[in-house]
């Protein structure tokens, strides 16, 4: 089946029996990403969890000065 991937529109085809192209034929809610997208979402999925720790952190040095 032919897929388009939400973010950059890059289209790929999917082999009919992988699993990947069952969900989305169960769930057409349910959006393609390209590998190099989904790399891209999980990388900057990790720098937030990363950053707002690390807010996280800092807030609660804040905290003490009070
Ligand atoms: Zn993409």
């Amino acid at each position: 089946m032919r897929v388009k991937c939400v973010l950059c529109d890059k289209e790929s085809q999917l082999d009919d029996d992988s699993s990947l192209a069952k969900k989305l034929r169960n769930r057409p809610i349910h959006t393609y990403m390209c590998q190099s997208c989904h790399e891209r979402i999980k990388t900057k999925t990790e720098a937030r969890i990363a950053s707002g720790s690390f807010q996280l952190y800092s807030y609660d040095t804040q905290d003490d000065d009070f």
